[in-house]
């Protein structure tokens, strides 16, 4: 029987809590979107629904993570866990708050607590403020993400113009006296009228505190971070038997390839880097790509020439610069402009496995959703880790196997495409 249920706003952040929880010992499978039949989801004790619905309307997103929430009560959750961007990204018109409030409503919560602090992948959450990297969110590079501008490093408030509710915060100062102190807060602030709380979190173990004082809630939110904590709630419950999450997994045989669509800083350099140390590359033109399909092609084409099996994998990347990217939304609008782009790498993702592709590697967490929904990937099971928050992920219940290496654009070092082809090498 699944213990926990979580419903992830994206496809690399679904693998990124899926990651968390099988390092902490819970035998975990992502899968991607509502499943719309019966699946065996081979007793495992958490069940992740990637949806792809960050930077949806709201009204659909509420929709969508309403289905996911019958699917996963249908298998037994006991408890939910809403998961988004560690750099909660999310314009005014987004729908965190409203997703919440109808995740509250359905379960009967009357308080839940929303903390996407992952101090180990740089991300902390000081008196409401997010910091990424040691910087405030409002100065980090998700200052000029395409789709998601963070412009308000104050949680609460971001939070607050979202929802309808009355939001709140528990500081650094109780977080750190430890769970039951947290505890206490939230219920203190349950009977102030608060619905919604930011949590505090500067360190691992403040998220391990955070996730005991909340084991016996219904409803929880945040960043993958916060998941780290609750094996162990039902590992001391006596409901967690003991799972070895590595072992046997192996690649399937064929051929690499890279597709990157995200425009974050740390794509930007990881692509570098693999154009340096000789991966070849091949620069998608959005201009082009809005006037006909000649630009795809002639990526099909480069691609069908460049495929070798025992050389490095090719990269194709629409990957450009925060003035490129601006330029090119001006002319287009910002979601027209993600989707043209988006079209590119599912039309890519599907030649590619014509070609006799069996080991992706994507950057960018709509980019993934994008190319797992092209691939027809039904579910995934985790991997080996590559760098904090994406492992190598293998896809189960579809005809063929694929690997997948799905990285959230911020995430992994400059040799994020070595590394990963590395390991799928051995
Ligand atoms: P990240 O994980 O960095 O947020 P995503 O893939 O989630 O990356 O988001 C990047 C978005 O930017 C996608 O919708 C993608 O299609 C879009 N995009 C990619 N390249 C460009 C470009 N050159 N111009 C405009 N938008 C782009």
């Amino acid at each position: 029987m699944t213990l926990l249920g979580c419903i992830a706003d994206d496809l690399t952040g679904a693998t990124d809590i899926a990651l968390n929880l099988v390092r902490n010992g819970m035998k975990t499978v992502q899968v991607a979107g509502v499943p719309e039949s019966q699946v065996d989801l081979d007793g495992a004790d958490a069940v992740v629904v990637a949806l792809k619905s960050r930077t949806i309307p709201a009204r659909a997103a509420v929709e969508q993570s309403l289905n996911a929430l019958d699917f996963l009560l249908s298998a037994g959750a006991e408890q939910i866990f809403f998961k988004y961007c560690s750099t909660f990204d999310s314009t005014d018109q987004g729908n965190i708050g409203p997703v919440l409030e109808a995740l509250q409503h359905k379960l009967a919560c009357d308080v839940t607590i929303a903390c996407p602090a992952f101090p180990e992948a740089g991300r902390s959450l000081f008196q409401g403020h997010l910091f990424v990297n040691g910087r405030l969110l409002s100065e980090s590079s998700l200052r000029d993400h395409p789709l998601t501008p963070m412009r308000d490093p104050d949680l609460v408030k971001v939070l607050q113009r979202q929802s309808g509710g009355q939001v709140g915060l528990v500081p650094w100062e109780v977080v750190r006296t430890g769970h039951a102190a947290i505890a206490q807060k939230i219920e203190a602030a349950r009977t102030e009228g608060k619905t919604l709380l930011i949590v505090d979190a500067i360190v691992d173990d403040d998220l391990r505190a955070i996730g005991q004082a909340v084991a016996s809630h219904k409803l929880l939110s945040g960043g993958s971070g916060l998941a780290i904590g609750l094996p162990e709630n039902f590992r001391r419950a006596g409901k967690l038997h003991p799972y070895d999450p590595v072992a046997g997994f192996d690649y399937p045989s064929g051929a690499g390839a890279i597709l990157a669509g995200s425009c974050s800083a740390a794509t930007r350099e990881q692509i570098k880097n693999a154009i340096t140390v000789g991966f070849p590359a091949l620069q998608l033109d959005p201009f082009k790509l809005a006037k006909g399909s000649a630009e795809v092609q002639r990526a099909c084409d480069w691609l069908s020439e460049r495929l070798d099996e025992t050389g490095l994998p090719p990269l194709v990347y629409s990957t450009a610069s925060p003035d490129e990217v601006r330029d090119f939304q001006v002319e287009y609008g910002r979601d027209r402009a993600g989707k043209l782009v988006e079209e590119a790498h599912k039309t890519l993702a599907r030649h590619l496995f014509g070609l006799g592709v069996r080991r992706f590697m994507v950057a960018g967490g709509e980019t993934s959703g994008a190319v797992v929904e092209a691939l027809g990937v039904p579910m995934l099971e985790i991997g080996p880790e590559i760098a904090p928050g994406v492992p190598w992920t293998r896809s189960i219940g579809g005809d063929e196997t694929v690997a997948l290496a799905l990285k959230s654009g911020n995430f992994g070092d400059a040799d994020f495409f070595s590394k990963a082809w590395g390991m799928s090498q051995q």
